[in-house]
Formats: structure tokens, sequence, C-alpha cells
């Protein structure tokens, strides 16, 4: 078979110009990858897509997991989605505090009950009892930053608030795979946005706003949840696709699309399609995001 790219994967469309060390961030995107290339080797997309997510969420340096940024009170609430290409089944958590790994309670959800979305107390309850691990609560990293970001932006609305969270470049994470079987999929995973409102939900958990994927295409999405929910971005792509089955194209359009509607600093897309393209367009500074071949060769994009 022709070497083609398995899987795309991306840290959070935003500046990123004030992250420490760039290099840890590229070091997270490899061992994702490579995570997920594993998967490909004996398993299924969801594989791929779970253990690529996997792997983000416990670095403890993203904003998903173990890094997930806090609420305007301090607490962690997490939400996360995926979905099979084929079936267009799909699973997602909202607002729930108990899981490390959300990702993993959103894939229960999608494999072994006939809903889509669980939330809050009664999704963490099921959590515990499938015996996922428990998450430690906030690390001290999102506590330092969550110090330094409500002395900025308290006074502000709860918009300019995520747009002054943004400026730190802390993000969701996201996935798309193709496996052996040209089965797609997608899936997403995030604390959301820093200071949001205790009980806020963002596009994470919501099938065709934060992550997409059909027989054709998938794609996963990063940025101000409240606007990629109202412009449905995941499946704004799929259906520009539709009409030209062009994913460059497709994402470029939905991303312009934004930029007339809402402006620039908002968002970011990855995409891979059933003939070998991957994609990443964004709208911020950066979206660090990378893909992985057939052959595991890596390839590093979107960086400050
Ligand atoms: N999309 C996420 C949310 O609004 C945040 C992000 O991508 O940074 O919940």
């Amino acid at each position: 078979m022709k070497e083609r790219p398995i899987l795309a994967i991306h840290t959070g469309a935003g500046t990123w110009k004030n992250v420490d060390d760039i290099n840890q961030i590229v070091d997270i995107i490899k061992d994702s990858l490579n995570a997920g290339y594993e998967a490909y080797r004996n398993g299924n997309c969801l594989d791929i897509v779970t253990s690529s997510i996997e792997v983000m969420e416990n670095s403890n340096l993203l904003n998903a997991g173990l890094g997930s940024t806090l609420d305007i009170v301090g607490n962690i609430t997490m939400d996360a989605g995926l979905v099979n290409g084929n079936s267009m089944k799909s699973g997602a958590v909202a607002a729930v505090s108990y899981p490390k790994n959300p990702i993993k309670l959103a894939r229960f959800v999608l494999e072994n009950t006939p809903h889509l979305i669980l939330a809050g107390q009664y999704a963490d309850e099921l959590a515990k009892r499938i015996n996922i691990e428990k998450h430690p609560g906030p690390s001290e990293r999102s506590k330092k930053l969550w110090k330094k970001l409500k002395e900025k932006a308290e006074d502000k609305f709860i918009i300019e608030r995520i747009k002054a969270a943004k400026l730190v470049g802390y993000d969701t994470v996201g996935a798309v795979a193709i496996d052996k079987d040209n089965c797609l999929s997608s899936g997403v995973s995030t604390g959301g946005v820093s200071l949001k409102l205790p009980g806020r939900v963002g596009d994470s958990p919501i099938f065709g706003a934060g992550f997409y994927a059909n027989k054709k295409m998938a794609v996963a999405a990063t940025g101000i949840g409240e606007v990629i929910i109202t412009s449905l971005l995941s499946y704004s792509v799929s259906r520009n696709y539709e009409a030209n089955e062009d994913l460059i194209n497709s994402m470029n359009f939905s991303i312009e699309e934004i930029n007339k509607k809402f402006g620039k600093d908002t968002v970011g897309i990855i995409g891979i399609d059933y003939k070998g393209m991957v994609c990443g367009v964004f709208n911020t500074e950066a979206m660090p995001w990378g893909y992985i071949t057939t052959e595991g060769k890596i390839f590093i994009r979107g960086l400050p």
C-alpha cells in the first residue's frame, strides 16, 4: 500500500507564544503520534484516537485530563467526545470531574450505551463504576495559571475572559485517524476554556461542532467553543467536502466563514480523509499539530 497519513493530532489553537518550552509540546505531539501508531498496528480507528489522546491528557502540559484549566471558582470540569466514522455512532461526556482520562469514558458511552452524551455527576458515577482512574484534581501548574488569569480577567465579560485566557496558549487536544480497514474516527478532550462559568459545556462533546467523522473524512476542532457550536464547525467542513471531496479547500472555506462572522483568533481544525489527505487550518497565531504515516514518519506543523 502507498504510504499515507494515518493519524493527525493537535494541542489546541491559540498564541502559544508565552509557553516556556515549545520543545516539550513537540515531544508530547511525537509521543502521542507514536502511541497512536502502536494502536494502528493491531487496533481499530477508535484505538488510535483514544491512545493518542490519552498521552495528551496525561501530559499535564495541555488543557485536557491532568492539565485541565480551572473554571472561575477554581474547579475542573472536562468535556470529551469521539465518533466511529463508519457507524457514525458517537459518545461524549460533558462537565465531568472524576475521570483522569475523559476520552475513555466517552468511548464507553460510544461502545456500551445507546446514548450520545452523558453529563455531570451521573457520568462521574459511571466512570467510578467502570474503574476509570480518578483525576487527582487541579495541578500546581493549572492553579498558578488560574491565579494569574483571574487577576487579569475577572472583571471582564465571558467572551473577553476567554480571549484573555487564550493569550497564554493552553488548549484542548484532538485527534483524527484512519485505520487499516479505512474506518475514520475523530476525538477531542478538554478542560474547556479557562475561567468559564461553572457548568459551562463547550463544543468538545457536541457531534458536528467539536468533532465529526463519516466514511470519507474526519475533523476535530479547537478554539472558542461558543463560536464552534454556533457555526457547527466540524459538520460545516463535511458539508463542503460532500460538494468537492477536497479536504484542504473544505477546511479553508469553513475557516474563512468563521473569520467573516466571528473574526480571527477564534478557532482551528485538523482533518484527514479516505484519499490520504491530511490538513490543519487555524485563524490563531499557532496550533501545534502533527501527523504520522503508515511508515511511522512524523511531521510537525503549526508551531508559533
Ligand atoms: N474548544 C474548547 C472549548 O471551548 C476550548 C479550546 O479548544 O481551547 O471548550
